[in-house]
């Protein structure tokens, strides 16, 4: 018997809800609690109430809420997969509880768009001494990434020196602008300075301002820009003998003079506006304004590729792989209704849920992915609908600085 509490009923969820509804051994009883209930509802007619046990309205910033719901429904695990301003008071509540916390995405304060592990990684004597695991980032990237890199390590490599994680969506919505994942997080994680690991230290990019024209598995060449991303954090904390790491993601020209326009404006600001006497900001807003990412999935065609280029050494040779995944929307969105951005995210929260339930991965404190066995985690992405493939390369991903 494994009871889970799943928080939040966006587009990633919706994926993780069906994919552990479908794994009774798994998964036992399903509890389902988010800010709006009747999202809540809606996904209990679709896979059933013997699998939804029940739904509950909370608003997950305030812990006691939280609480409230893990005494009555007692989950062995807490899988959040609400916003990242949630994750600390959610944490909080597990620790009130004596229960085991997974997340997707670290945490972020809403005020400022600061995207760090050091909020969470405060946590780990609590959560060590109570003899609780909190699984941080258990989605595509940050997640399955770590996981192909712990891969990577444990199979290819005596030591890492080189990681360029590449993500590219190479489908089309047919909408003029519209993102892949909450539109918030994901316009506040894009318009960031760039950031890169270079020998011991970081350096820091204009936003989207170094550019790269990557060749993806199944798509062709795309247009891909550095950013900052959260496993950069952890990997070379884990990985210290990795000298450079970067990520990188693909955008289109439209895409980007849409972005320009409306940062130009102010659209994309996370600071307060005065509005006929309301305070709101106006990124805020412009959710409310594009289109639900949920909602893409009608019609969505092509593929995600994202993936892992691994440059070390084995047995005195230099080498490089890259492990990647292939997803493509129109499946996912016949399989469950979704488009591969969420699935990417959905199907890697149900399996760290599934291995942290069933005791394969069980370690005491705040835990990133990459710090527990990736084997099992490769064996079941296989088996629930990302496959992965590595790939030996002639040559490095590059040797330039950025
Ligand atoms: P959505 O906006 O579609 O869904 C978020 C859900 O959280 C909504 O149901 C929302 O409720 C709920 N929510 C928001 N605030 C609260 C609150 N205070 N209390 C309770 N529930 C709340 O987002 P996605 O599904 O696209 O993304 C979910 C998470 O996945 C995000 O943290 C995102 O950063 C992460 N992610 C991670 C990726 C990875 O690869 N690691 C990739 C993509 C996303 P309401 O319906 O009322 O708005």
């Amino acid at each position: 018997m494994s009871t889970v509490l799943i928080i939040g009923a966006g587009g990633v969820a919706a994926v993780t809800v069906k994919k552990c509804a479908r794994l009774v051994e798994h998964f036992s009883e399903i509890y389902l609690a988010s800010r709006t209930v009747s999202k809540c509802a809606a996904l209990q007619e679709e896979v059933g109430a013997d699998r939804v046990k029940g739904v509950f309205a909370v608003d997950a910033d305030h812990a006691h809420e939280v609480e409230a719901i893990i005494k009555q429904t007692k989950p062995d695990l807490v899988v959040n997969l609400a916003l990242p301003y949630q994750d600390l008071a959610i944490m909080d509540a597990c620790l009130a509880c004596g229960v085991d916390y997974l997340d997707t995405a670290n945490y972020e304060p809403k005020d400022v768009a600061k995207f760090e592990y050091s909020w969470q990684w405060a946590y780990q004597e609590r959560f060590e001494k109570a003899g609780l695991m909190a699984l941080l980032g258990s989605g595509f990237d940050p997640g399955v990434t770590n996981v192909y890199t712990a891969y990577a390590a444990k199979h290819y490599f005596d030591e890492i020196h080189y990681l360029d994680i590449v993500d590219c969506n190479g489908g089309d919505h047919g909408q003029a602008f519209a993102t892949n994942f909450n539109p918030e997080i994901n316009i506040r994680e894009i318009t960031q300075r760039g950031r890169y690991y270079f020998n011991g230290e970081w350096r820091e990019t204009e936003p989207l301002s170094v550019r790269e024209d990557l060749h993806y598995q199944n798509i062709g060449e795309r247009a891909s820009y550095l950013m900052y991303h959260e496993e950069l954090e952890s990997l070379v904390k884990h990985f210290p003998t990795i000298k450079r790491a970067r990520f990188w993601m693909t955008f289109g020209d439209a895409y980007l003079n849409h972005l320009k326009v409306l940062e130009g404006i102010g659209m994309t600001s996370i600071d307060p506006i005065d509005f006929n006497g309301q305070q709101i900001a106006p990124l805020e807003f412009l959710k409310a304004v594009l289109p639900n990412p949920g909602s893409l999935a009608e019609g969505y065609t092509g593929q995600t590729c994202i993936g892992t280029y691994i440059t070390g050494v084995k047995d005195g040779q230099e080498k490089t792989i890259f492990i990647y995944n292939n997803c493509d929307h129109a499946v996912c969105n016949e399989e469950v209704g979704a488009q591969a951005v969420s699935y990417t995210t959905g199907v890697p929260a149900m399996i760290g849920a599934a291995l942290m339930l069933n005791g394969t991965w069980r370690k005491n404190g705040v835990v990133n992915m990459e710090e527990m066995d990736p084997d099992p985690f490769m064996e079941m992405l296989n088996k629930h609908g990302l496959p992965w493939h590595v790939m030996e390369c002639e040559s490095p991903f590059d040797r330039s600085e950025s």
